[in-house]
This record gives C-alpha cells, structure tokens and sequence, in this order.
C-alpha cells in the first residue's frame, strides 16, 4: 500500500516552476492550491504581474488530497440555511457552489486541462430511517432553489449503489467529479502559459511594509507586491496568526481501492455518481477514472495527517468500507492518504480583506468546486474589477482559546459520535 495521495500519484509533474525568486509585482498569492491558482490564472489572463510563493509543491496541500467530489449546493442543511439567512440569502449560497463548479467546466475547456471531468450528480444517502424523511424535507425546501434534484427511495437506489445499508437519497445532478491532482497540475500551467511566475519550495515565513504594499520574506529570498492574497486554507503557519485563530485545521482520511473489475463495478457502484452518507461522521466515495474506489471520512479527529496518523484511520476506514460493500472484502487497499480541511466554526467560507491582506478560505471541506472559483472572484475584488463576494458581510470572530493547535478536537469527535448514536 502507497501512503500518498492518488491525485498526486497519478499526475504529471508540473513543470512551470521559476529558478530565483525576487522583483516587484502587482500581485503576491501565498499557496499554490485551486484558490491561489485560479487567482493567479485570472490576473495573469487580465494582464496583471502576478507571483505564486508555494511552500511545498503544487497541489501539496488539500487540492491534491481530496475525495475528488465536486458537488453542487451547499453542504449544509438547506432547510437550516433558509432559516438562518432568509430565501434570497441562502438561494445565493447555494447557487455560489453551483457557480463553481461551472467554472471548472469552464477552464477545463478552455485550457484543455485532461482531467475526466463529468458531471455524475452527486447522491446522499440515508443511513437510517429518519435520515430519510430529513432528507425529503429537505428536497421540498430545495426546490426553491434547484429542481434538477429527485428524491430516491431505497428500492430506486437498487440502480445506485450496491449496498442495502441505506434507506433512500437524494439526487442533486448538477454535481460533478474529476481527476483532482491532473487539474490542480493543468491550472498551474495554464497559470504559468497566461504570465504568472509560480515558485515551489517557497514559504513565506514573514512580511514587511514596502510602500503601499508587502515584501514576502521566504528562505529563497523576498518580492514585493502591492496587493496579497492569502490562499493557505488548513495549512496555514504561525506567520499569520490572525487566519490560524479563525481557521480550524482538521484531519480528513482516504483509501483506494485497486482497480475494481466490470463485474464488481457494477455490483457496488453501476450509478458511477459521488456518494456521502447521512452521518455526522460520514464518509464520501465515487469511483477513480480507473476504477478504484476512492473512500473517505473523517476517521478521527486529529489536526495530523502524516503516515502513522494516516495508516490508523486507513484501517478505520477499511472496516466501514466493508460494512457497506462486504462484497469487496478481498480487493486489497492500494493507496492510503490523509489532508487538512479548513473549519469554520459554522462551516461557511470566508473572504475579503483582514490584516492588510486579501484572502479566501474555511471551505470547510466542501471547497474543491468553489476555491477555484472564489480564485477568480478574489482577482476581481483585488483589481477592483468586479465587487461580488459571495461571503461579504458574514462575520468572523476568532475561535475561542484557539490559537492554531485544536487541542479540542477529541471532545468535538465524542459529541459527533454521541449525536450519531441517538440520532
Ligand atoms: C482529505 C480531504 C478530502 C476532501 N474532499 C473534498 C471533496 O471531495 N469535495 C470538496 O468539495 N472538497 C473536499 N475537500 C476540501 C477541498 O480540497 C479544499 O477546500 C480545497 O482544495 C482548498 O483549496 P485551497 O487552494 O484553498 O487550499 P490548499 O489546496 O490547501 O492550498 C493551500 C496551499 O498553501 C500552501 N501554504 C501554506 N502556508 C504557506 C506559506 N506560508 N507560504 C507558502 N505557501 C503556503 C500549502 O503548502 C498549500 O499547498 C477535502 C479536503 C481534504 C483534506
């Protein structure tokens, strides 16, 4: 078994990387994920300098470590959202993901980025009786906002999902999947064949005033810009502490499968849509280009991701998978992987301009479709362009005793836990 990401097993190498970093731009992006690239694709398209400082390499950080579901809507409960923000708010909300994943489609095409790109629609499953009429109230909310959606019961699932462990879902067909790893690495291109310089193995470890705006310190040597976006998400550093108060990072796990034959294709998955069930700890799965499948959850709630904390929840995520398809009992588990996710605390994107910078994250992992496209929202705000943001006036107070290490995430896994005991 490979402890290392599928996505990033499975692309080319990106090969746009600039040598010496140094001079002045119009614009600085931190992170070198779907935010900072669409960003830098976007001002470089408009005809803006734009530079990338990425710390590790392209796609290190979530963008390449994903379940590779793009799903349309919001994540949350529309019902919720509705009566939190009223009919107009939470219509925009969710038609902002939809947006998103529009514009994937969209630069896929433009950029003749090959990455299996498909609109599959995506299924909630029902893992217990009541989840099911939650899921039909749900349904009546929604068609206020998107009718391309139908309720399943469980005998029409038959022709879903090979399992009987769930008793009906929801379809949303807007939603989509792809290879994760072959689009972050074809944006970074088309970023670098539009004008953007993007330097790897480049962290920004400090920041000083230069004029009206920054010098970037990293270990390589600094630029200056006038504008920054932060696109760091779950993996930002002690260098910006007013993000990590706000920004709770949290591990998520996968597993893949080897590739599944026709006949077992068909036996588990003949829908071939991305799946997530209804649980609090839930998990996500679809299946890879090649027929793998690809199973993910949450596992356990640790702020780690490396190959001790990976192989425990690979094994976690092993049994649930089996519980699900026992069918696939002796397929071995080829690839094993974790990530961070970018919590909020109501799991709502943020975006704008604090501490003298632009900056768009707290996906809340739900944020493969969006990031992208929030890249090139933030490009308009920076260049004052376009003045739509989808998370303007939501406010952001810092989590409390926060300060960047969740010591408290086992407790918020034991209330998880207890909610999907008796609920
Ligand atoms: C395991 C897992 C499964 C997920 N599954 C899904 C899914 O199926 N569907 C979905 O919609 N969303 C999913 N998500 C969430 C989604 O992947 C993210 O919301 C999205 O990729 C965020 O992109 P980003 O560009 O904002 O951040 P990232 O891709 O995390 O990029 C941030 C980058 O910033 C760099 N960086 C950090 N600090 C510095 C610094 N000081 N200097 C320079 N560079 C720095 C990091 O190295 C990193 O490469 C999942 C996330 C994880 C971890």
């Amino acid at each position: 078994m490979k402890f290392r990401s599928y996505w990033h097993d499975t692309s080319p190498a990106f090969t746009g990387a600039a040598a010496a970093l140094g001079g002045e731009y119009d614009v600085a992006v931190i992170g070198a994920g779907f935010t900072g690239l669409g960003a830098a694709r976007r001002l470089a398209m408009e005809g803006h300098s734009v530079v990338v400082l990425e710390a590790e390499t392209v796609g290190f950080g979530a963008s390449g470590r994903n379940g590779g579901h793009l799903n349309n809507g919001i994540a949350h409960s529309y019902l919720a959202a509705r009566e939190h923000f009223g009919a107009e708010k939470a219509r925009a909300l969710y038609h902002a993901f939809d947006d998103g994943v529009a514009t994937i489609e969209r630069i896929v095409a433009e950029e003749g980025i090959d990455c299996s790109f498909r609109r599959s629609g995506k299924l909630k499953l029902a893992s217990k009786p009541a989840h099911y009429e939650g899921l039909a109230r749900n349904y009546e909310a929604l068609r206020d906002a998107d009718t391309d959606t139908a309720l399943l019961t469980r005998a029409d699932l038959a022709a879903e999902v090979g399992s009987d462990a769930f008793h009906g879902g929801m379809l949303q067909r807007k939603s989509a999947m792809m290879h994760m790893g072959r689009f972050v690495v074809g944006l970074a291109e088309a970023a670098v064949r539009r004008g953007a310089v993007i330097h790897e193995h480049a962290p920004v470890t400090a920041r000083e005033k230069a004029g009206a705006g920054w010098r970037l310190i990293t270990p390589k040597g600094s630029v200056t810009a006038g504008k920054v976006l932060l696109a760091t998400g779950a993996y930002t550093t002690d260098a910006f502490p007013w993000f990590r108060r706000r920004i709770v990072p949290v591990g998520s796990f996968i597993i893949a499968t080897a590739p599944l034959t026709p006949a077992q294709v068909a036996a588990v998955m003949p829908g071939n849509r991305t799946c997530v069930n209804t649980m609090n700890i839930g998990n996500y799965f679809r299946l890879s280009p090649d027929n793998r499948l690809i199973w993910g959850g949450r596992a356990r709630f640790s702020a780690r991701s490396d190959q001790q904390s990976d192989a425990k929840s690979g094994a976690i995520l092993r049994d649930s998978l089996l519980r699900i398809f026992p069918q696939l009992r002796d397929v071995p588990i080829d690839y094993c992987w974790g990530g961070l996710v970018d919590m909020t605390a109501d799991r709502f994107p943020r975006a704008g301009q604090a501490d003298g910078l632009y900056f768009s994250m707290g996906y809340s992992g739900h944020g493969a479709q969006i990031a992208t496209h929030m890249g090139e929202i933030m490009a308009g705000l920076m260049t004052g362009r376009d003045s739509r943001n989808p998370w303007e006036g939501l406010p952001w107070q810092a989590v409390p005793f926060h300060t960047g290490k969740p010591w408290f995430l086992p407790l918020v896994g034991l209330y998880y836990k207890t909610l999907d005991r008796i609920r």
